[in-house]
């Protein structure tokens, strides 16, 4: 952290900001300059005392160069992804794009089985499908519960994908856990940091969808409870957020993706059926998030959109998810880490 003392410190001030800084246990660097005094603080987290020294006199601000997560921060590490399922296991990032497919509720067998025997047909390796929906409504349908798992879990047996729900809350692991291959923690629960300790401490692989107002850094910050667990198995989705422009449901903000290779060696989805709201964009953006590199792609499809009960309007059905995948499978993706400065 850096201090950075008001142009009109005077000496006093400064004195007193330096035996600030030892008194906590910190390290002072002062570089006296001929308008400006700035103090290097070097400690384990002196971020903690940002308010503290900013309270001072003759102090303009605090900065801090240090970020708060660690485990998830990039910090010279590769990015080698990690194995989903314990039978025959799939590994999400580190090279081939996943394709996680499926309704966005789970509503009967037949539909489920519908999707998912689809899914594995075109190259998919892991079906959605929401049990524990998080409606913005209460009235609205919130949700098959444990049955809508135990139906995913037999779509599993038959079709060998791996299978990802949405849970809303900690007591929810302790019934059909078995059921699932990875954990959703959803865009509304993404500072719900009991919620992510708990998932963290589950050991199962977890998606954090990225919230609708909520920043890269909180994004990150929310990635580090659930590793701070223990569980650095961490896919975080980028699928939009809130901005001004009404024409989409929300904004994909697929500048993320260049953005989060930098800071985190986590892999990284796009899901640009949430980020669009409305099937006949997802195609082009879908191709969008698999040229920018994106390590994964959520989509979701249902076999009759029209009587979906959530999210019906994103829905692609069978034949444009047909067509979209054939495209997204072949399609060339960014590769990051490579000098291309010299390519022709
Ligand atoms: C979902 O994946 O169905 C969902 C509810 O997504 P989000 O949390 O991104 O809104
Ligand atoms: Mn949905």
């Amino acid at each position: 952290m850096i201090i950075i003392m008001k142009t009109d410190a005077t000496a006093e001030q400064k004195q007193a900001v330096v035996d600030e800084v030892q008194a906590r246990k910190f390290v002072p660097n002062p570089i006296y300059g001929e308008h400006l005094t700035v103090v290097a603080v070097v400690g384990p987290h002196p971020g903690e005392f940002k308010d503290h020294f900013e309270s001072m006199p003759g102090v303009d601000r605090c900065v801090l160069i240090d970020q708060s997560y660690k485990l998830v921060a990039r910090a010279g590490r590769p990015s080698l992804g990690f194995s989903v399922g314990d039978a025959d296991p799939i590994t999400i990032g580190g090279g081939a794009l996943t394709v996680i497919a499926g309704p966005c509720s789970v509503e009967s067998e037949d539909q489920v089985m519908a999707c998912a025997r689809l899914a594995k047909a075109c190259g998919a390796s892991m079906l959605r499908g929401g049990a524990y929906k998080p409606r913005t409504s209460p009235y609205s349908f919130q949700g098959m519960g444990t049955d809508g798992l135990k139906i995913l879990a037999a779509a599993r047996a038959e079709t060998g994908l791996k299978v990802i729900s949405e849970f809303t809350d900690a007591a929810q692991f302790d019934d059909t856990l078995e059921c699932v291959d990875m954990i959703q923690i959803g865009a509304r629960n993404m500072q719900n940091f009991a919620l992510l300790a708990a998932a963290g401490e589950t050991g199962k692989p977890v998606m954090l969808k990225r919230g609708l107002a909520a920043t890269i850094e909180d994004l990150l910050n929310a990635a580090e409870y659930v590793a701070s667990r223990g569980n650095e198995r961490i896919l975080l989705c980028e699928r939009g957020i809130r901005t001004f422009e009404t024409a989409t449901r929300n904004t994909l903000d697929t500048a993320a993706v260049p953005v989060l290779r930098k800071l985190t060696h986590l892999p990284i989805c796009l899901d640009p059926s949430h980020a669009s709201g409305v099937r006949e964009y997802i195609p082009p953006m879908a191709a969008a998030c698999a040229a920018i590199g994106a390590d994964a792609i959520m989509l979701e499809v249902h076999p009759d959109p029209k009587v979906a009960l959530s999210d019906g309007s994103q829905a692609l059905t069978f034949p444009l998810f047909r067509g979209l995948m054939k495209l997204l499978l072949a399609q060339p993706r960014w590769t990051y880490g490579v000098d291309i400065s010299e390519s022709e």
